[in-house]
């Protein structure tokens, strides 16, 4: 009832929630109750948890920010979603986000912009705006997100929380609506990395209907949060603390580092040679898929369909016209061309091939450092407006995320400190299947 509450009171000008079912909730808090009075229940019982609008939820509308998606309620939960359900957690309600989580600034919902609450002049950063916002607000005491090229970071930096975005194939996709399939992932977005390590208890582990999904068993990630940092190799790449990085946002870093070297960690400067490749490659794999993954959204099966089609031709182009917003439609624009016949070797292939070369950098780097840190982002939160007019603009923001969806590998923003009154956040990357040393930093660091 308290975070209801607070939804009442404060959703209005932050919009971070785009469905909220108050009635279902205290149900389901209520049986919660039960539960615990005869002592049983599961590692969440009663914990009210906000979820992405990208994850599908049984009876439960399912918008992923998108007019195509406005009516569309799924007849089967998420993976994700069936693990909250059988750990006790409770559904708060669905958070906004980017369409199709494509964007860095929350700007590209039908919903209408989430506002950052440090400052509601400011974007709470995207594509998992909305469950960030709701965190940093105490609208929710936690979050799912998505993170396809940093769409749980990013914002986890924006305002001033934790979000980890896992190893690929570590959380089930099943039931998460795909954008880029080779680099979606979900992962927990709270105020700490104790909450984070709680949460992805619950989310990863094998599932066998996701064929992506690793067999690697997990693991309780909350077991090495303490472990102390001496002797840890922490590896600074030159290309992530040079042009285009706010200074004053590279002192907070700075800061961050120097308390971690207190502990007795080692900074050691590495090289990521790479890593100019990592937008041009990501802007050409990331809309290739999601022009495949789109192709679904037809009008004949689920979803928006426009009035009185005069015939099948008529039916897909209205339906996609009506459906999509603008940042969608250049997605697939550039995706249908990118994998076209006679461009396919130029722009696709070239791009996994870039993709590989970033990967090696990484593995390279990671035969001399246990974890590679950096800012999450150039600066912080940027004023509603200031680059919706300029994708380009929008895509330098990704410049430090997108380089671990290229790879598969974990990625962590924690707090560090204010730039101005706003929040930033440092970014860890570890090795595949390393969540537990990221969370071990992070909470060290917290
Ligand atoms: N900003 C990036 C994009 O627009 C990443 C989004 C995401 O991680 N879902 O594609």
């Amino acid at each position: 009832s308290a975070y209801l509450d607070r939804i009442d009171a404060f959703n209005g000008e932050l919009n971070a929630f785009i469905t909220v079912d108050r009635q279902a909730a205290i149900a389901a808090a209520t049986a919660a109750d039960a539960q615990i009075a005869a002592g049983q229940g599961g590692p969440l019982t009663g914990v009210p948890i906000a979820h992405k609008d990208i994850f599908c939820t049984e009876g439960m509308r399912t918008s992923c920010g998108s007019r195509m998606l406005d009516n569309f309620v799924p007849p089967y939960d998420a993976t994700v979603i069936s693990r909250f359900r059988d750990a006790g957690a409770v559904i708060l309600g669905k958070t906004n986000l980017d369409e199709f989580a494509m964007g860095s600034s929350n700007e590209n919902s039908y919903y209408g912009p989430t506002r950052n609450p440090w400052d509601i002049k400011l974007v709470p950063g995207g594509s998992s705006g909305g469950s960030a916002a709701a965190v940093a607000a105490m609208l929710a005491p936690a979050a799912t997100g998505t993170d396809t090229g940093g769409s749980i970071r990013q914002p986890a930096a924006f305002c001033g929380i934790t979000g980890l975005k896992p190893t690929y194939g570590r959380v089930s996709r099943l039931g998460m609506i795909a954008y880029a399939s080779s680099l979606d992932q979900g992962g927990p977005m709270a105020r700490t990395a104790e909450d984070c390590a709680l949460l992805l208890n619950v989310m990863a582990g094998h599932d066998p209907l996701d064929s992506t999904s690793s067999e690697q068993a997990s693991e309780d990630y909350t077991a090495n949060l303490n472990a102390p940092l001496d002797g840890l190799r922490i590896g600074l790449p030159t290309e992530y603390f040079g042009d285009g990085l706010d200074a004053a946002t590279g002192e907070r870093i700075k800061t961050a580092l120097g308390e971690l070297q207190a502990q007795g960690a080692e900074l050691v400067e590495i090289s990521l040679p790479n890593a100019a490749l990592t937008i041009p490659a990501y802007y050409i794999i990331a809309p290739a898929e999601a022009s495949t993954n789109l192709s679904r959204f037809d009008g004949v099966r689920y979803g928006h369909r426009c009035e009185d089609p005069a015939d099948l031709h008529d039916l897909y182009t209205r339906t996609r016209e009506e459906g999509f917003g603008d940042e969608v439609k250049r997605r697939i624009l550039v995706g249908t061309y990118a994998l076209s016949a006679g461009y396919y070797d130029a722009y696709y292939r070239k791009a996994q091939q870039a993709r590989r070369l970033i990967r090696d950098d990484f593995l390279t780097a990671f035969n001399d450092v246990d974890v590679i840190a950096g800012p999450t982002t150039p600066g912080p939160a940027f004023p509603l407006g200031a680059k919706s007019n300029d994708p380009v603009a929008m895509y330098l923001e990704d410049v430090y995320t997108l380089a671990a969806n290229l790879a598969g590998l974990p990625g962590i923003s924690t707090p560090a400190g204010l730039v101005d009154g706003k929040p930033v956040g440092l970014q860890l990357i570890g090795r595949h299947f390393e969540e537990s040393r990221l969370l071990n930093v992070a909470h060290r660091l917290q």
